[in-house]
């Protein structure tokens, strides 16, 4: 295998191990984070404190219109239970039960509205329930999934090191040196000479370039600097 092919399959190794990476990365993120779980997860929290609160407020309101009925029973008795004689009195108590009994009727009707809402929001916070947990399923499934390919991409990555490993011991210094520098400026390093052509420049090589890239010596070109490979 001429040493321009060596350091050409070490690249393409390396770029693998890179995409390899990456991948594990974007896939450990998918693990981590379910942005369809986490919006339908907060939604369903804002509905059920939203929700809460209505409760806390409908209980409050109801404990006030039971005082108030029996508030209003208390002077009816007095009104009915005929131990009170003074017309101006009896009057007075009168007054007094319809004033309560409007502030009654007023707490029954927000009552009634409250209700209405907290059912109508019920059934939407059945509806969010339902979204939430389909997310929680759909991401579960997603990651038992991403658990297998990251297993299989964490082999390869091994499998890959090891190769890695197994060409630099095989390319002498010099040309891992070489390599290592023209990476540095240019990213890839090695590129393919097709049709007489450097594919990393675009740029037609000579004669003589493409002598010396037919051998076995490293040849760079002329024009980008990276080193050719002939295949
Ligand atoms: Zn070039």
């Amino acid at each position: 295998m001429s040493l321009a092919k060596r350091i050409y399959d070490l690249q393409q190794i390396e770029l693998s191990i890179q995409e390899h990476v990456k991948q594990l990365e974007a896939m450990d993120l998918r693990i981590q984070h379910n942005v369809q779980f986490e919006q339908a997860e907060a939604a369903l929290k804002t509905a059920e404190n939203e929700r809460a609160g209505i409760e806390k407020r409908y209980k409050e309101l109801d404990a006030e219109a039971e005082a108030l009925r029996s508030q209003i029973t208390q002077i009816q008795d007095k009104l009915y239970g005929g131990k009170i004689k003074n017309p101006k009195e009896l009057m007075g108590f009168e007054q007094e039960a319809a004033m309560l009994k409007a502030t009654l009727d007023k707490k029954d009707d927000v009552l009634l509205d409250m209700m209405e809402k907290l059912e109508t929001d019920r059934v939407a916070l059945k509806k969010l329930q339902d979204v939430c947990s389909a997310a929680a399923d759909a991401w579960k499934n997603e990651k038992a999934e991403l658990h297998v390919k990251v297993k299989t991409f964490k082999n390869e990555l091994n499998e890959l090191e090891k190769k890695r490993v197994e060409m630099l011991a095989s390319i002498d210094r010099d040309t891992l040196a070489t390599y290592e520098a023209v990476k540095g400026r240019k990213g890839q390093a090695v590129v393919k000479v097709e049709q007489g052509r450097c594919l990393g420049c675009r740029v037609t090589l000579s004669v003589s370039e493409m002598q010396h890239a037919r051998g076995n010596a490293i040849v760079t070109c002329g024009n980008c600097g990276r080193i050719l490979y002939l295949s």
